[in-house]
């Protein structure tokens, strides 16, 4: 009895091995093997073209499916002969780019390695489609919209987009049993009413405005709880819920209507981290719920880890603060905190920054927070209030200036400037907090 049961260990830690890879295992994996090169964001589409040039050179099945409205090619992989079906798509909102480069490693690396245990199961159980980039246009200027100016996450049921009649198309063709719906959330999303931002939210779309808890969804629910709970292992806290309100024109709430249940990725950030290691949160997430399919573990997976997820929250965290800084507006002087916000941007591009608000600023942290107690702060233009840039000037204080002479900076130095979301002038002189 006792050599059964040691022989049953063992055999359980064997395949616990060889078919579950601890997260953080899968995150080394993507580490020695990702083949995305450039900053997710910094990818216009003939980038993507090489990575596709890469997939085809490993010999996976890559066909362009459709066009966009500015004639770009928009491209399906696919990996895979099992019987259930999996549909992936990525950046149907041009400026949402990390799930791309995650789908491409993932697919390099599952193809490069078919002959390992797990990756053979996966051939065997599932077929992933997956379409990187079906909004290439928006990708190239960096945008939300298509080419139209339409929100193709706006456009399930009217199809006035190229891209929208292809997604639809490409569900209809071949009804998957799952979708994955792969977007970008803001940088300053939170986790709840805490000031951790949410790298990761998910969402288990419901088909119906009823949100009807149906055997695809429940199945859904799990698949995210495993997904959740690797997350939770690499980034304790950071990962929330998606908002759930019913959209009757967005992709993922139709999908799952007319039959493919969808979970929906939301990407935010991390301080401190860049875009890669985004992509590595995705390529855990993506492996890990695929495991959790083709092993069969979803059907005992607890969805306490998704459904327990605190909703995503927004309005508590801003990029930059500067505490209690003698704020210098038309001559007169304020004491008062100023949170600066930046825009999503590509990498390469420096950052533009914004005042979001001046005032005591309570219940907002910054991710960067500075203590400018001992410094006059000059709004580069003079006008430090929302909606202007985040662009400072500092001065100790006890320097006497003329706040109304003109060519301020250059008649009076500053100690230190703020500008494009950092100080160019002055490094470590205001205390960080
Ligand atoms: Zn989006």
């Amino acid at each position: 009895m006792k050599i059964n049961l040691l022989f049953l260990l063992v055999v359980l830690l064997y395949s616990s091995m060889s078919f579950a890879q601890s997260p953080k295992e899968l995150a080394e994996i993507w580490e020695k093997e990702h083949i995305s090169r450039l900053f997710p964001s910094d990818v216009r589409h003939k980038d993507l073209l090489t990575y596709l040039e890469d997939l085809r050179k490993l010999g996976l099945k890559v066909d362009e499916v459709g066009r966009s409205n500015a004639d770009r090619s928009i491209h399906q992989v696919e990996f895979g002969r099992g019987p259930l079906k999996i549909f992936m798509w990525s950046q149907m909102h041009g400026d949402e780019p990390t799930a791309t480069s995650a789908l491409i490693d993932m697919l390099a690396y599952f193809q490069k390695n078919r002959r390992t245990d797990w990756i053979k199961k996966i051939e065997e159980t599932v077929t992933i489609r997956a379409v990187p980039m079906l909004n290439p246009d928006g990708a190239e200027a960096y945008q939300r919209r298509n080419l139209q100016g339409i929100d193709i996450n706006r456009d399930a049921r009217d199809l006035r987009t190229p891209e929208a009649r292809l997604l639809k198309k490409l569900r209809d063709d071949w009804s998957p049993a799952i979708g994955f719906n792969l977007h970008n959330q803001q940088a300053l999303t939170t986790v709840g009413q805490t000031p951790k931002q949410a790298a990761i939210s998910l969402l288990v779309v419901f088909g119906d405005e009823a949100k009807t808890l149906n055997e695809g969804q429940a199945r859904n629910q799990r698949i995210a709880a495993a997904m959740a709970e690797a997350l939770q292992q690499l980034i304790p806290g950071h990962i929330g819920r998606y908002d759930d309100e019913w959209t009757p024109t967005a992709f993922g709430d139709n999908f799952s209507a007319w039959g493919t249940p969808v979970i929906l990725v939301e990407t935010g950030a991390l301080h401190g981290r860049d875009e890669m290691f985004l992509v590595k949160l995705n390529f855990v997430a993506f492996v890990t719920a695929l495991q959790s399919i083709v092993t069969g573990r979803e059907k005992t997976q607890d969805p306490a880890a998704y459904v327990s997820l605190p909703s995503n929250g927004s309005g508590g965290i801003v990029n930059y603060l500067f505490r209690r800084a003698n704020i210098v507006n038309n001559g007169e002087t304020t004491v008062g905190d100023i949170g600066v916000i930046a825009a999503r941007r590509r990498a390469s591009f420096s950052v533009s920054a914004k005042i979001s608000a001046v005032g005591t600023l309570k219940g907002i942290t910054g991710l960067d927070e500075y203590d400018a107690s001992g410094f006059y702060v000059y709004q580069r233009f003079g006008k430090a209030r929302p909606g202007e840039l985040g662009e400072f000037y500092f001065y100790k204080l006890d320097r006497t200036v003329d706040w109304k002479s003109s060519d301020l900076a250059f008649k009076y130095p500053p100690d230190a400037i703020f500008s494009a979301g950092r100080f160019i002038k002055g490094a470590g002189l205001v205390p960080k907090k």
